[in-house]
């Protein structure tokens, strides 16, 4: 790999990031996890280990993505907009990057199973992907109104060889699917790794899959200089857990003249709990599924029902180097709600003819509105993933609105 990736000075040996982040886990998954840092910590430094992951960022993944300049939207909008398109990776977002990481982990460790939860199916997927490539078995978790919903994504998990596992209790969505993966999880942590899916839960995993997602950001910062002769002089990435906005800052955080801007959910409403998914615009700090960070909690402490537009990044808690960056003010946190979302959507669709997930649409409509405000300079803006997913939903609830016919 040109560049060791895996170096960055925080989190700290107990996974704080400033006051944010750790482990609060019962003893007997401690020991687990102490065993997954370990592991981690031998094969982040094995060029063996780093020579196979760069290899299949390049010959599987189809790294390095490229940058594109949005030439039609920099002109309409009065700033230079760039794209990191990792919507062209193999399957379709930035999710593989981390998934492959956390696949060969599991396989120098010598477990037989990756597990994990799935909301929109999205992770399910990737990981679904990684085990098989890498050969290892694959159980996701998933709610059941979820799999009714996501149906092509269940189809695809099949095809690829994993099982998914309905969760069928409570509301039969995401948090159920955590609760069933867990318990499931615990009576047998020695075969198994369960591969969170962005840069939450409890250390190593914030930095874990933050190291993983480091390529998209190195990548970009030689990209943009070479093509520009300059640094961008504006970064923006949407954030759900924080993952993919991550992996294009962590590059960039030395670099004191490259401002950087997260892009949250604002859903239906900012006003009514429940209504969006704006953690760091409206959260306070806390304790929520094994780490601590800003989170939405209801009146009785318990994380807080979350809605947007887009189903990545409806999470009520957010990775804890994002709570600690806000807290320092290196990167503002901003939010944008479903509409431009959408609007940005078919903006990006019909101006460059690239349809985003609705989730990087996200950070496209930020980028539209930054780049109207005086002298901004250059924005680069990450493209996590492609809008294929989501382009029944959208004509289906908004088609009309666009001006595609409804049969
Ligand atoms: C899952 C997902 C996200 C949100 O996850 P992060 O960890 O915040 O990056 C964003 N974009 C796409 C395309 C996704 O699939």
């Amino acid at each position: 790999m040109a560049t060791n990736i895996f170096n960055c000075p925080l989190p700290d040996e107990k996974g704080y990031f400033g006051e944010y982040g750790g482990a609060f886990i019962p003893p007997e998954l401690q020991t687990i996890m102490d065993e997954i840092t370990a592991s981690y910590e031998e094969i982040r430094q094995d060029p063996e280990f780093l020579e196979e992951l760069a290899d299949l960022y390049q010959h599987y993944v189809g790294r390095p993505s490229p940058i594109f300049h949005a030439k039609h939207l920099s002109e309409k909008y009065g700033a230079d907009i760039y794209l990191k398109r990792e919507d062209l990776n193999h399957t379709g977002a930035h999710k593989i990057n981390h998934c492959l990481g956390e696949a060969l982990l599991a396989k120098k460790m010598g477990k037989k199973k990756i597990i994990a939860e799935t909301g929109a199916g999205q992770h399910g997927v990737a990981l679904a992907t990684a085990a098989a490539l890498v050969g290892l078995e694959c159980d996701i978790y998933m709610g059941e109104v979820d799999m009714a919903k996501e149906h092509p994504n269940v189809v695809r998990m099949h095809i690829l060889g994993a099982n998914v596992i309905p969760a069928t209790h409570g509301r039969r969505t995401l948090k159920e699917a955590v609760d069933t993966a867990f318990e499931n999880y615990l009576k047998d942590p020695v075969t198994q790794l369960y591969a969170i899916g962005s840069v939450v839960g409890p250390h190593p995993f914030p930095r874990m899959v933050r190291d993983f997602q480091s390529i998209v950001g190195v990548e970009a910062r030689e990209q943009f200089q070479l093509m520009t002769g300059k640094l961008p002089d504006n970064l923006v990435a949407c954030v759900g857990g924080g993952s993919n906005a991550m992996g294009l800052f962590t590059a960039f955080i030395d670099d004191e003249s490259v401002a950087m801007h997260g892009v949250e959910p604002a859903g239906r409403s900012l006003d009514i709990p429940g209504e969006n998914a704006a953690t760091i615009t409206l959260g306070k700090p806390g304790v929520m599924h094994g780490f601590k960070s800003y989170m939405l909690q209801d009146e009785n402490g318990e994380p807080q029902e979350v809605y947007s537009v887009a189903s990545g990044l409806d999470y009520p808690s957010v990775g804890p180097q994002h709570a600690y960056l806000k807290d320092l003010g290196r990167v503002n946190y901003g939010s944008i709600n479903d509409k431009e979302a959408i609007d940005a959507f078919f903006e990006l669709s019909r101006e460059e003819g690239i349809i985003p997930a609705i989730e990087s649409a996200h950070a496209v409509a930020y980028a539209l509105k930054l780049a109207q405000e005086p002298d901004v300079g250059t924005i680069l803006v990450n493209l996590s993933g492609r809008g294929d997913k989501d382009i029944d939903f959208v004509v289906e609830n908004y088609g009309k609105d666009y001006g595609i016919p409804q049969d």
